[in-house]
């Protein structure tokens, strides 16, 4: 089976899940596991002998799923499951899979072993080959509708009884709809840096702050978040441009900011340099010179904003 969807929605949770139905020993099992059989205690505890998890390894300096993890993991396969009937082998994520490691993974697809479950679960199935792909059961969970995520969101952030519980509808907002993400992001400093972030794109924009002084305060942070941070601005930036009113915007708190600098920029050139960042995203797990390219998306953002001023 093929788990896909965002990042943030609960991909992982649905694998545990099935593998809890799969596995659970209670006589008559529905929407959900017992939670009380003997196969249910292991499950909870992370000890079941027929419940394996193939992620890539911490302390590698790749984050990559190598080939040796595969066969390691296709050779215990081929024993009949420990205890019960079934044994469940769950990829996280399987796109993290190296091309070596596909490809044993697809010799043991070939010749698939009736009791077991072989569970990949990704955010890019694009990332995984054709034949690996059409050898899956997919299933392709959306991103639930708002008015099923924020109270959910907001249910949680009250069980947690934060001295400080963040806006759940912007924490939304900033995780594309995803609530794990949004719970994540409202929880850890995350919110916080993302702040910052803004603040300080914004500040580049306005002439406030230096180019390469930020680039040079950006390097101690994830690529990732930084990336996404200037992602996320560009494209609320480049939809108000078309309709200031616009309603779909992620940075909803920030639309003083955003149609001021909307009427600055050249949509062409913002569109260039969104697709420069989304390029840049693309090969940030690569090792990179986060300097450079700080310094290079940072300096033609201050040019696409320096525009019309
Ligand atoms: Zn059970």
């Amino acid at each position: 089976m093929l788990i896909a969807g965002p990042l943030g929605i609960g991909k992982r949770l649905l694998a545990d899940r099935l593998a809890g139905l799969l596995l659970c020993g209670a006589d008559h099992v529905e929407a959900r596991p017992c939670g009380v059989c003997r196969e249910c205690v292991l499950l909870r505890a992370g000890h079941h002998p027929d419940q394996l998890l193939l992620a890539p390894e911490a302390e590698a300096a790749s984050a990559e799923i190598r080939a040796e993890q595969v066969r390691q993991l296709c050779a215990r396969e081929t024993l009949t499951p420990t205890r019960g009937s079934v044994k469940v082998l769950t990829l996280v994520p399987a796109d993290a899979m190296n091309p070596f490691a596909a490809n044993s993974l697809l010799k043991t697809l070939e010749e698939p072993v009736a009791s077991t479950v072989w569970v990949l679960v990704t955010e890019q199935p694009q990332r995984l080959s054709q034949t690996i792909r059409s050898r899956c059961q997919r299933v392709s969970l959306p991103v639930p509708a708002d008015s099923v995520a924020l109270p959910w969101l907001e249910a949680r952030l009250a069980e947690q009884a934060k001295a400080h519980v963040p806006h759940a509808a912007h924490c939304l907002a900033l995780a594309h709809g995803a609530p794990f993400r949004a719970l994540a992001l409202a929880t850890t400093e995350a919110l916080a840096l993302r702040q910052r972030l803004v603040d300080d794109i914004v500040g580049v924009a306005r002439g406030e702050h230096d180019p390469i002084a930020v680039a040079n305060a950006w390097q101690r942070l994830e690529a990732s978040a930084v990336l996404g941070a200037m992602i996320d601005w560009l494209t609320d930036l480049l939809r108000v441009s078309v309709d200031p009113t616009m309603a779909s915007v992620i940075h909803r708190d920030a639309r003083r900011a955003l149609n001021a600098l909307a009427e600055r920029i050249e949509p062409a050139a913002g569109h260039r340099l969104l697709q420069q960042l989304l390029q840049a995203r693309a090969v940030v797990e690569a090792p990179i010179n986060k300097q450079l390219l700080f310094e290079a998306l940072l300096v033609r953002w201050a040019r696409l904003t320096w525009m019309r001023a």
